[in-house]
């Protein structure tokens, strides 16, 4: 019982070495906390079902992400702590202030995912 709770923390450790690779690099222009949401390519989410972001992208699971522009520039990889790298492709409505939003591809995931509160690393540059 003891040894396979403890396991827990360390394996979580390792899977996250390589995503702070650059967040721990010269890359990394600032951390932020954001209230984070997801949405899927379906009209109840994005009032449209075609999965093009606003910057022209083909929306992608495990990459897009919506961003305020005047908070995190178009173009920007977002790690976000337990989730993994991202990029600021698509914007949204309510996407304001430290907001994100993560592209998913089905409406019950995203719904699932419900409101959470992160820690993100912006990098510098832009993809
Ligand atoms: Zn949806």
């Amino acid at each position: 019982m003891a040894a396979w709770s403890s396991a827990l923390p360390q394996e979580f450790a390792s899977s996250e070495t390589d995503a702070f690779a650059w967040v721990q690099s010269e890359r990394l222009e600032t951390t932020l906390t954001v209230t984070v949401t997801a949405y899927c390519p379906c009209p109840i989410c994005c009032g449209k079902s075609d999965g093009i972001t606003s910057s022209g992208t083909l929306a992608k699971k495990q990459q897009t992400i919506a961003v305020d522009p005047d908070v995190i520039p178009i173009g920007s990889e977002v790690y976000l702590e337990g989730l993994g790298t991202f990029i600021a492709e698509d914007t949204g409505g309510a996407i304001k202030g430290n907001r994100i939003d993560i592209f998913m591809e089905d409406h019950n995931q995203a719904l699932l995912f419900g409101i959470q509160e992160i820690k993100a690393y912006l990098s510098k540059g832009r993809v």
